[in-house]
């Protein structure tokens, strides 16, 4: 990555969102290629074959291969992926289903050289439009974050597969999503301040705030309205906001303290929640390491308690209190997000931060 102080924004070329948007894929499959091949998972493939096979078919387009075995984004399944796609004359992949989906599809179509779209069945993720592919071994270590060139050429989101997916997952992108309103803005901050690395577009950053805004407003309707099955105006514009707005402008950075505290207590044995769930946690965290005001702080945590989301750490599974100094140490790991954040931030002042964190769980209560 280049490190001269320039504004940076990255993002897909076309975004689509709406009820039964599955029927148009074949259309803009079209404008990119004539020989689709498709990346997902069994369930994902499962769920959505007859409607996206007969858009492709309809708009001269056929599917001509496809993968629907990926479990984890690792190197292995990205070289196998392509290996199929190049044989076949794969000109257009398709990634279709959640994040290890969508990520094997764009690192796979980065390596190819040839665009990639994006179809989530979900919303546990913005992976869709990042572009970045999240690499793990198989048995689910992290391994690196892979940049690609570009982000992809299409999000297609049909609101009735992925808003109306299991709500947990509605849930935990809005927990991810939540993290953007903060960890954005103290990105940009400490970038400005260091000058020479790659600075925020005010754009970016306003659409990242925006998307705070919309999850206050509209988050507890939208999952109210996804467990009636009902694609109302709340579910649509807070699926934009996990889909589009959160990460919209930054390709795969502007992560800080949120993130870093997710990935130190995934370090730990005991675990139970998932990414978005983790970084809802750790984001009350990054508000209390910033001093942000009471009422601030109060009002996002009433929000997560209301979604779902933990705001203490017994709520994200068994966690031995012991191990608390090993994981903040993991968060403040100089290579990780932590060192995004515009003041020094020590494994002692995450642990008093999460102590003040727990205290307030319980007033809250
Ligand atoms: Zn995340």
């Amino acid at each position: 990555m280049t490190q001269n102080g320039f504004r940076k924004v990255i993002m897909p070329a076309r975004y689509v969102q709406g009820a039964g948007a599955v029927r148009e894929i074949g259309y803009y499959a079209k404008q990119f290629g004539d020989r689709p091949f498709v990346v997902s998972g069994k369930t994902a493939f499962s769920r959505v074959k007859s409607e996206l096979l007969a858009s492709l078919t309809a708009a001269g387009v056929p599917m001509i291969g496809h993968d629907d075995s990926v479990t984890e984004c690792t190197y292995e399944k990205i070289d196998e992926v392509m290996r199929d796609a190049d044989r076949l004359g794969a000109d257009l992949i398709i990634g279709c289903g959640g994040g290890k989906a969508v990520d094997t599809a764009k690192a796979a179509a980065d390596k190819l050289g040839i665009p990639v779209m994006t179809f989530p069945t979900q919303c546990a993720t913005n992976a869709d439009q990042m572009a970045d592919a999240v690499i793990f071994t198989e048995d689910h270590r992290f391994v690196e974050d892979y940049y690609l060139s570009r982000a992809p050429v299409l999000v297609l989101v049909d609101t009735e597969i992925a808003g109306l997916a299991p709500v947990r997952f509605l849930v935990q992108g809005m927990g991810d999503a939540l993290a953007s309103g903060f960890e954005k803005p103290a990105y940009a901050a400490t970038m400005k301040a260091r000058k020479c690395e790659d600075q925020a577009a005010t754009a970016a950053l306003e659409v990242n705030l925006e998307c705070f805004s919309v999850l206050m407003a509209h988050g507890i309707q939208a999952k109210k309205d996804a467990e009636r099955g009902k694609v109302t105006e709340s579910l649509e514009v807070v699926i934009e906001a996990i889909k589009l707005m959160s990460g919209f402008g930054f390709g795969g950075g502007g992560c800080a303290a949120a993130h870093a505290i997710h990935n130190g207590l995934t370090a730990l044995p005991g675990i139970k929640r998932k990414h978005g769930e983790i970084v809802a946690y750790g984001t009350i965290v990054q508000m209390v390491l910033e001093k942000r005001p009471m009422g601030e702080i109060e009002m996002v945590m009433r929000w997560c308690r209301e979604l779902g989301l933990p705001v203490s750490l017994s709520e994200l599974g068994d966690v031995d209190a012991e191990l608390l100094p090993v994981a903040a140490e993991r968060a403040c790991d100089p290579k990780d997000t932590m060192s995004n954040m515009p003041f020094p931030v020590t494994p002692t002042s995450v642990l008093d931060a999460m102590r003040e964190v727990e205290r307030l769980a319980e007033v809250l209560a």
